[in-house]
């Protein structure tokens, strides 16, 4: 990259770090993609003459409201929530709701700047957005659960909109609270708008394959990325963080494709099962049982939990030969790195979002561990809600083999696209450049037609 394109990205980054003071992970995302870019800009002068990244790195709009609430015993609560609508420039807003107490500004901004990029990966017509709120559903019961999703869909409803905003879940954002969310939706509009939300119950509106589709899809782009090296998960011992939606739906699907699955993990610790993770068990004590990962120990015969407390263990010590973080931000350090890599890792891929920090990326990279980043490699959850809307709009209902099918072509494609951007902006296999610049430029590029937006 030229000297001034350089000046001009670091420029713009401290810029944005000092407009947005205190929001780490936003940086973290923003210097991510920014470090990307040089390439795209030597190519296209427009975009700088334009400000693109400036516009791009600024929401269009952000809303930031009380949700009060009252528990079983009658005591109040007030909680923040959230929506921060990015980018509309290729479709409606679209992305997940989060609800766990890390959430602040700083964490939405980044989980929606994000957002932006892995939708343009898609090829569907969605902008980027993402919301949630500071509550921790840990221990809830059902009906405070639902008071809760009631109080929060009773200030966003008027901010959404299937041609607006169509929110979907993500981390502490299932099945129930959608569900919750989409009956209030519907009593205080009087609409049964069903695009109006993803990631909803099969008979009242949801997709087939849209509770898979993360996991699922994570693997299909594992599979290409193997298939580019003339690889396969066959025969692989396969190590995943995190139990919930993405990690449960990502060992399936790799058993499915071969692969050993030894390890999952919850925020307690880890479990490592010999004969391979048993999803129905695995299912029963997360979904069901809402339960912590040391019941799944005992119940399974070869299998050992080790707590993660203090003593600094971690799921990424059990060697692995494909490593799939799905549980939250940051949680692969570089200290883990350093172990996948001494253990013989060769490929790492993003089932959650921005779960590998910058200096573990730099371990892999250097390592020449294949790293696929999750705004490719995890976009086949946001792809399938894209689905979702398209079957909603044509009151339509896919079966489960034709929404596989379809998703299975969107992660090639996605590969692909991610493959070739890398090769045009000069670095062959590195998936974090091509990811960036191929999203990037179809984001600059409807906004550029759009006129000054
Ligand atoms: N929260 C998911 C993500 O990070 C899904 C978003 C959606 O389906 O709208 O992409």
């Amino acid at each position: 990259m030229s000297v001034d394109v350089h000046a001009d990205i670091e420029r713009i980054f401290e810029e944005v770090a000092r407009r947005n003071p205190g929001e780490a992970e936003f940086h973290q995302a923003v210097r991510e993609v920014l470090s990307s870019l040089g390439a795209v800009l030597d190519k296209h002068p427009e975009y700088r003459r334009m400000k693109m990244i400036e516009r791009i790195c600024e929401p269009e709009r952000q809303i930031i409201f009380r949700v009060p609430w009252q528990d079983d015993h009658g005591r109040v609560h007030i909680n923040r929530g959230f929506r921060v609508e990015f980018n509309s420039a290729l479709g409606p807003y679209k992305g997940g709701l989060r609800f766990h107490p890390s959430v602040n500004l700083g964490i939405v901004k980044f989980l929606g700047f994000e957002q932006i990029f892995k939708n343009a990966l898609t090829g569907m017509p969605i902008g980027g957005g993402k919301g949630g709120a500071d509550f921790d559903p840990k221990g809830r019961s059902d009906a405070e659960i639902m008071r809760f999703c009631q109080s929060f869909m009773t200030e966003l409803y008027r901010h959404l909109g299937e041609y607006t905003d169509v929110p979907a879940g993500d981390i502490g954002v299932g099945g129930r609270e959608i569900g919750y969310m989409f009956g209030q939706y519907k009593r205080i509009t009087n609409r049964y708008e069903s695009g109006v939300l993803t990631g909803k119950g099969l008979s009242w509106g949801g997709a087939r394959v849209r509770p898979e589709a993360t996991g699922y899809g994570l693997v299909f782009f594992v599979a290409e990325m193997l298939a580019a090296r003339g690889e396969s998960l066959r025969g692989r011992t396969v190590v995943v963080s995190g139990s919930g939606n993405v990690a449960v739906y990502a060992v399936e699907k790799a058993q499915q494709q071969g692969a050993r699955v030894l390890a999952c993990s919850d925020s307690s610790g880890y479990v490592v099962d010999e004969d391979g993770i048993d999803v129905a068990l695995l299912r029963q004590v997360k979904e069901v049982e809402r339960a912590r990962l040391s019941a799944y120990a005992e119940r399974a015969p070869r299998a050992r939990h080790v707590s993660t407390g203090a003593g600094g263990a971690s799921v990424w010590d059990v060697p692995c030969e494909v490593a799939l973080p799905c549980a939250t931000q940051n949680e692969l350090d570089r200290d883990a790195a350093e172990q996948l890599v001494r253990n013989g890792c060769l490929l790492v891929a993003e089932g959650a979002n921005m779960p590998t920090t910058v200096a573990a990326v730099q371990v892999l990279r250097e390592a020449g561990v294949a790293f696929g980043p999750g705004k490719a490699a995890n976009a086949g959850g946001v792809a399938t809600s894209a689905l979702e809307m398209q079957q909603n709009a044509s009151r339509d209902s896919w079966t489960f083999e034709h929404s596989e099918q379809r998703l299975a072509e969107i992660m090639r494609d996605i590969h692909a696209r991610c493959f070739e951007a890398a090769e045009e902006y000069g670095g062959p296999g590195d998936y974090v450049l091509g990811a960036n610049c191929a999203g990037f430029v179809r984001v600059a590029d409807a906004m550029h037609d759009l006129g000054l937006i």
